[in-house]
């Protein structure tokens, strides 16, 4: 019989965070369906508010590995603390989520206790007793469906790709797993977090909305014009105001190293497509951006698309996007500022 792991990190205020709950709602229904027994494992400075927001998962074991030398992420303390649980817990199956902070330590679990790993799985299915995980490959081009029988057997989901799992916060007991760190454990000193130097993080991959900024923000308009300045008031505004996460075309990025006008706040991180990232967010709207295919591939996740582009024979009509509006992007977003002010 399985032994199933959802293996998580608390959040600064020692909650579980959004990709802990989807993972944990993952592993909570691969569990229900295997009748497998299922253990809740958790690291981090205090685990049990987190612990009892998985209260009402189904799991039967509650363990954590808590202390000030596990609140942040380091290698070596947090390879030691998921090797320790999943020890104590005699896991076969372990589900963590693809956070940075996971991905970074838990494959090298999985090499230390003989086992495999796979990130980026986008679902975990149990049919007639075999577990299938589901991935992409070739930029998302390429949906693949695989089992393994080697056991113990990692599975980082990534984030966004399930729904968020919530139950009743209840007390529950919580079992700590003493974790003895040899000094050189310590040796990596977090020190803070540093924000990009423009001070603006405009990438939120918890936003409701993808705004994607295009290349026609910075080309000459009806007038004969360039109106770079007033696309960035315009964008910041805006982004002000919705707090989505801003993506943006190639063009667009590529612009400033070629020593054209460009947005100030905008770098390569911001770029979805087939060399950029492919982003998961409800919603996604579009902007002076024309909806090529390799950009379009990046918005594969994305579930209602919408743009805005002059040209009605754009890429974004030929069935990439359920609502195309042709119209001036500038007119549309001074219009929708002036309506989020309730001016
Ligand atoms: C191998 C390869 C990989 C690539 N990878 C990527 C990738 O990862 N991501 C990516 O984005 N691209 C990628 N590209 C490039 C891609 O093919 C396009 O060239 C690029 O996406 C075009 O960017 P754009 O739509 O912003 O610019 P443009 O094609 O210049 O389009 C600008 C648009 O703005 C519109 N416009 C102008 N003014 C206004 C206005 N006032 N209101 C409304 N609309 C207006 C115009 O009508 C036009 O449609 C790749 C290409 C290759 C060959």
């Amino acid at each position: 019989m399985e032994s199933i792991l959802f293996l998580g990190t608390c959040e600064e205020d020692g909650s579980l965070g959004k990709p802990a709950r989807e993972t944990l709602g993952v592993a909570s229904q691969l569990a229900a369906q295997l009748r497998a027994s299922f253990a809740v494992g958790l690291i981090g400075t205090s685990v049990q508010e987190a612990a009892n927001q998985a209260a009402d998962s189904g799991a039967t074991r509650f363990l954590g590995v808590c202390g000030s030398d596990f609140s942040h992420s380091r290698y070596a303390t947090d390879a030691a603390a998921a090797e320790a649980l999943c020890r104590a817990a005699n896991a076969t199956l372990i589900l963590a989520p693809g956070t940075s902070r996971l991905m970074r330590c838990l494959p090298g679990v999985a090499h230390r206790l003989n086992g495999r790993a796979d990130t980026h799985v986008t679902a975990v299915a149990a049919n007639e007793g075999a577990i299938t995980a589901q991935r992409w490959y070739y930029r998302q081009r390429m949906e693949a469906r695989f089992t393994r029988s080697h056991r113990p057997w990692f599975i980082l989901i990534d984030p966004g790709a399930a729904p968020v799992w919530s139950g009743t916060s209840r007390k529950v007991e919580v079992e700590n797993i003493e974790v003895v760190l040899p000094d050189s454990a310590r040796k990596t000193e977090v020190t803070g977090f540093r924000e990009p130097e423009a001070g603006l993080n405009t990438i939120r991959p918890d936003a409701d909305l993808l705004f994607v900024v295009g290349a026609g923000w910075t080309k000459k308009q009806p007038d004969g014009k360039v109106h770079a300045a007033e696309a960035e008031q315009l964008i910041l505004e805006f982004l002000k105001h919705t707090r989505c996460s801003l993506g943006s075309s190639k063009s667009l990025v590529d612009l400033g190293s070629e020593g054209q006008p460009v947005l100030s706040f905008l770098s390569h991180l911001n770029q979805i497509g087939q060399t950029g990232s492919t982003p998961r967010h409800p919603k996604g709207l579009a902007t002076c951006c024309h909806g090529e295919e390799p950009h379009t591939i990046g918005w594969r996740f994305i579930s209602e698309r919408r743009a805005i582009n002059l040209d009605p024979q754009c890429g974004w009509a030929r069935g990439k996007a359920d609502v195309l509006y042709v119209a001036d992007a500038f007119a549309v977003l001074k219009r929708v500022n002036e309506l989020l002010k309730g001016t």
